[in-house]
């Protein structure tokens, strides 16, 4: 793995960064390129600011990319239903009855929160012994990415062979390479 630091000197103009001209993963010649977009948090003429980079892949490695929601996304939410339902039964029946006219969906509305948390929970360990299990095949960097249920608090962008993120105060953005040579080539490309 590589990791390179690029500067971000103004964040209303961020820098414009440049990939080598094939596949980011494993250096194969390039079929797509992938739209990354990370939010710089500032407004330019009252639009918000993104920074782009479009990272280039191979027709392999972006079905790789693909099969990577079926490893991750999809878990997650099966076994998040799967679990929850499981869990909302019981927790349901051993609610105390309400009584009053307030109280009188007590249960179901414990037996739903119990299932929500149960689900995700359970969701999240799953997705995660999977990560584990499949980094041998979709590279280590699998790992890096967030978990589904962190994902939507954090700012890094993730494709295969590449991770990218703000560092502190977004004063640069870091990316990790899988691939050593692509990585050294970046550095010479931007830095
Ligand atoms: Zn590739």
């Amino acid at each position: 793995m590589h990791t390179v630091e690029v500067p971000i000197k103004d964040a209303k103009n961020p820098p414009k960064i440049i990939f080598p001209d094939r596949c980011v993963n494993c250096g194969k010649p390039k079929h797509v390129v992938m739209p990354m977009k990370l939010i710089m948090g500032v407004e330019k003429r009252g639009q918000g600011v993104l920074m782009d980079f479009p990272v280039p892949l191979c027709a392999e490695c972006e079905k790789k990319e693909q099969r990577i929601t079926y490893v991750t996304l999809v878990p997650f939410l099966i076994a998040g239903l799967v679990l929850g339902v499981i869990a909302f039964i019981p927790a349901m029946l051993i609610a105390p009855e309400g009584t009053s006219q307030q109280t009188l969906g007590f249960p179901f509305v414990f037996g739903g929160l119990v299932g929500m948390v149960v689900g995700a929970i359970g969701g999240t360990v799953v997705e995660f012994v999977l990560k584990l299990l499949l980094a041998p095949v979709y590279g280590q960097l699998l790992l890096k990415r967030p978990l589904t249920i962190l994902s939507f608090f954090n700012d890094s962008e993730n494709v295969i062979g590449l991770s990218a993120r703000f560092t502190d105060k977004k004063k640069s953005l870091k990316l990790i390479f899988e691939n050593d040579v692509i990585g050294k080539e970046f550095k010479q490309l931007n830095l």
